[in-house]
C-alpha cells in the first residue's frame, strides 16, 4: 500500500469495511422505533413496534450476510403467518377483529443481540 504521505506498507492481502446506510425510510416513516444506532428495533420474528410491520435483512442490526437476511425473511413470514391466523380464529370467534402482534419486549431484543439493546 502506498499511502497520500507517499509512505509504503508491504501487504499481502487487504481486508476493508464498508459503511451500511438503509436506503429507504418506509419503517422510519410507519413509525418503528430505532436502536441507538439507527436500525430498526425489533423482537420475536423481526416484529417490529408497530403492529402488523415486521423487517428483515440489513435494516436490523446484525450480521449482515445474505444468508442471514434469508433466515430473518422466514422467521417474518413465520410471525405474519402466526399473526393472521391467529387474527383470523378471533374475528370467527368473537367478532372482534384487531392486529394480532407480537409484543416487543427487551427480554425478546436482549435474546436476539445480548450486546446491543437499545431503544429510541
Ligand atoms: C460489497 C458487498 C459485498 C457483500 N458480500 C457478501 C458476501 O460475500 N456474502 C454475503 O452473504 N453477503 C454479502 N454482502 C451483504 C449482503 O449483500 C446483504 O447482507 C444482503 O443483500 C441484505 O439483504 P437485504 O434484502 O436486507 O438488502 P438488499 O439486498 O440491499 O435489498 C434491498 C433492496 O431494496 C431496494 N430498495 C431500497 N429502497 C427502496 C424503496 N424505497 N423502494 C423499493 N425498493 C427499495 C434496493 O434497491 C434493494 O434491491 C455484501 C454486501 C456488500 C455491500
Amino acid at each position: 500500500m502506498v499511502f497520500a504521505s507517499g509512505r509504503r506498507l508491504p501487504r499481502r492481502a487487504l481486508f476493508f469495511d464498508t459503511p451500511c446506510v438503509s436506503q429507504t425510510q418506509i419503517a422510519r416513516k410507519l413509525g418503528c422505533q430505532l436502536t441507538r444506532k439507527g436500525s430498526i428495533r425489533c423482537g420475536r420474528y423481526e416484529a417490529t413496534s408497530v403492529p402488523g410491520v415486521f423487517v428483515a435483512g440489513n435494516i436490523i442490526e446484525d450480521v449482515q450476510l445474505a444468508i442471514v437476511a434469508a433466515a430473518e425473511g422466514t422467521r417474518a413470514a413465520f410471525g405474519i403467518n402466526r399473526s393472521l391466523t391467529r387474527e383470523d380464529y378471533e374475528r370467527r370467534a368473537t367478532g372482534v377483529q384487531h392486529v394480532e402482534h407480537p409484543p416487543v419486549d427487551d427480554k425478546d431484543v436482549a435474546r436476539r443481540r445480548p450486546d446491543k439493546l437499545g431503544a429510541s
